[in-house]
């Protein structure tokens, strides 16, 4: 397996604090990571550095071969609350966002409606924003994470705030998201991981516990002793 993205020895800390300490993990090529930890564990922060929104104390992170550098128009990011313009529709922001992505002019349009299509929202996308529910504003999240193709997609528990359904959904795009996107995500929701993970990586307080495919830690960690990492 390639290796698309190398994070070596980051920390991230505030005063005291380390709420990154000294994690070191490999993202492989076209593969799908689940970042899991409970609260405080140290995702977001790891998520916002990767993204290049948030500078580390130290650690190196190289990205397809080049260090951390200008390589935002490769980076896709969905925040765990994402923010958006309610008084603009879906197409006017997706299209904004295209632009502000580098996206030729030409293709703004076709590229904007293709994807809020791929998200499920080709019939609401001249619906204002602020009349959306919890689960179309996350799709819509999703939606101004890829328009520009990004090589790499880090989202920041995309599931979390989701229904059953929504959550099933969301999931299933990112499987077909992950034939041609290196997927990094957050999630506390160990049945999250489990539906489309090639690696896992535990976090707590801001140490790496453990990492491997499913099968490794589930070898490792007979049922239901591994959930302990959650306690
Ligand atoms: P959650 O699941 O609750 O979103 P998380 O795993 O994403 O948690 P982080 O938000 O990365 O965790 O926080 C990791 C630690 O860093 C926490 O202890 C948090 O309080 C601390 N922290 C995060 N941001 C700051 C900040 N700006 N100043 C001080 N401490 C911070």
């Amino acid at each position: 397996m390639k290796t698309f993205l190398h994070v070596q020895a980051l920390t991230k800390e505030y005063g005291k604090e380390k709420a990154v300490n000294q994690v070191t993990f490999s993202l492989y090529k076209n593969t799908a990571t689940a970042l899991i930890g409970p609260n405080g564990a140290g995702k977001t922060t790891t998520l916002s550095i990767l993204a290049g929104l948030l500078k580390q104390t130290s650690g190196s992170v190289v990205i397809d071969g080049d260090i951390q550098g200008d390589i935002r128009s490769e980076i896709g990011f969905l925040p765990q609350y994402p923010q958006f313009y309610s008084w603009l529709t879906a197409l006017e922001f997706i299209e904004m966002v295209a632009k502000l992505s580098g996206i030729d002019g030409k293709m703004i349009k076709s590229q904007s409606v293709r994807t809020l299509d791929f998200v499920g929202l080709a019939d609401a996308k001249n619906k204002k924003v602020g009349t959306f529910s919890g689960g179309m504003k996350q799709r819509l999240g999703l939606a101004q994470a890829i328009v520009h193709k990004p090589g790499l997609l880090l989202l920041d528990e995309p599931v979390s705030a989701l229904d059953p359904m929504g959550r099933r959904e969301v999931l299933n795009l990112l499987k077909e998201l992950q034939e041609h996107t290196t997927i990094l995500y957050s999630t506390h929701i160990l049945n999250d991981a489990e539906e489309m993970t090639d690696q896992l990586l535990f976090l707590r307080k801001g140490e790496l516990v453990e990492q491997g495919s499913l099968k490794e830690v589930r070898d490792k960690y007979a049922n239901p002793q591994y959930r302990i990492l959650f306690a």
